[in-house]
């Protein structure tokens, strides 16, 4: 592979290493991580600490949805931290009243509560489900398999990967797993203890995969008959990643039916602060005053200074006409990736996903990947790292794209043909 860069001088090569240090001696070794020590950001592109520039496509997990070091976020932090960061949920400030009146603006009649990250977020959800079965001894929270909740205990019980469980048994009771997209499952596996059925729009983690049209309208009708809670997590898949505000408002777009489709609760986080941490989740209005006062709580839960930034992402989002460019720049790139797929199927099976929330999925048993236990994914996403793109893998066998909401046309080609260059090579064509 061509270095795009100089060498780095030695001394900077150290700064590498004295990080990696920190980490192995001071930080808990909970997650796998890239060799990669970042310093900085300008809009869709990353820098590590030797200077070396990298393609960001994977912005953080879907959070830096307006790229790095954005002025709009900037000016937003400095001129709210000026005023207020925090003051506790014991008062009312204007800008989680703003900012909640924005979400049930652009989801529909209900309310809002604000925490700190999606698990939060989906922990608050759990409770409304509680809650809401509560008089009847009803508290069972149907999900889907391949799904991904968060990794707070509850969290895990959600999330449809055995892989996350591993090693944390017993796991809280209260939820079991059905195949997504699949009503006739979700119908048959309702219990009398069963409260909601809570599911991802399109699942992230779990290898980039919408739902159905008719699964939405579907599980609708079924919660509606047997009087359950329907709960989406738009985590990863919601703020305008699919080209609307909501996937689900994207999946039903001019489907007869979908016009009229709401869940009964949602739950925010990842892009809703643009890289600031900000969960939330929503309520639809029948239900939104069941958690009553002293029901839920969360001290930094929608402070000013969150709050702030996440009502800057939305004005900078609706202004520039993102979830457009998300839309259209998506729907460019997903056309590439199947001629990627038609031209290299020997190591790229297919494209998969929506606007700017795309899924790679590479070939089985590629060989130049054989002699590595590593997966796949991982294999792949390490050799766009040495042509300057970074990616997301999912599962074992898919590439995740989660673009900035901005990126540009030129940096979309800039990503493509990078990509490319890595599949050609792999495809033995050079
Ligand atoms: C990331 C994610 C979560 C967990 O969010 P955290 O902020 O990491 O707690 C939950 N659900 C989905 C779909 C996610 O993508």
């Amino acid at each position: 592979m061509k270095e795009l860069e100089p060498t780095p001088p030695p001394i900077v090569r150290n700064q590498h290493e004295a990080i990696r240090e920190l980490f192995t001696r001071n930080v808990v070794p909970s997650y796998g991580r890239f060799e990669l020590v970042l310093s900085h950001g300008a809009g869709s592109y990353l820098f590590d600490v030797s200077g070396r520039r990298y393609l960001d496509l994977g912005s953080g997990i879907a959070v830096c949805c307006l790229g790095h070091a954005h002025p709009a976020i900037t000016t937003a932090l400095v001129e709210q931290s000026q005023k207020l960061i925090h003051v506790s949920n014991l008062y009312f400030t204007e800008p989680q009243g703003r900012l909640a009146a924005e979400l049930v603006k652009r989801i529909g009649p209900g309310k809002c509560f604000f925490a700190n990250s999606g698990a939060e977020a989906n922990e608050g959800l759990f409770k409304l489900a509680r809650k809401f079965g509560h008089d009847e001894g009803r508290y069972e929270v149907l999900t889907a398999v391949n799904s991904f909740h968060g990794r707070t205990l509850g969290g895990i019980a959600a999330t449809g990967q055995d892989k996350v469980k591993k090693g944390f048994e017993p796991i809280m009771t209260g939820f079991r797993h059905i195949p997504f997209n699949d009503l006739a499952a979700a119908r048959a596996a309702i219990s009398p203890a069963t409260a909601a059925i809570m599911i991802e729009g399109v699942q992230g983690e779990g290898g980039v995969t919408p739902a159905t049209a008719e699964y939405l309208l579907g599980l609708r009708a079924l919660c509606d008959e047997k009087k359950l809670l329907l709960l989406m997590d738009g985590i990863q898949c919601g703020h305008y990643r699919t080209g609307k505000f909501q996937s689900f408002q994207r999946i039903l777009e001019g489907v007869p039916g979908g016009e009229n489709f709401l869940p009964d609760g949602l739950s925010m986080a990842k892009s809703l602060g643009g890289g600031f941490p900000i969960g939330a989740f929503w309520i639809r209005e029948p239900y939104a005053d069941l958690l009553g006062p002293g029901t839920h709580g969360s001290t930094f839960g929608g402070t000013p200074l969150a709050c702030a930034v996440a009502l800057k992402v939305l004005e900078v989002i609706e202004a520039e006409k993102l979830d457009a460019n998300a839309r259209k720049l998506g729907e460019w790139l997903q056309h590439e990736l199947d001629r990627l797929a038609r031209e290299y199927p020997a190591v790229v099976k297919r494209s998969r996903g929506l606007g700017f929330m795309l899924g790679l999925e590479l070939a089985e048993k590629i060989p130049a990947f054989a002699g590595s236990d590593k997966t796949a994914a991982l294999q792949f996403v390490n050799r766009l790292h040495a042509v300057g793109v970074m990616t997301v893998p999912a599962g074992t066998q898919i590439v995740r794209l989660l673009p900035p909401l901005n990126l540009k046309p030129q940096e979309a080609g800039e990503g493509i043909a990078k990509i490319e260059e890595v599949v050609k090579d792999l495809a033995g064509a050079r």
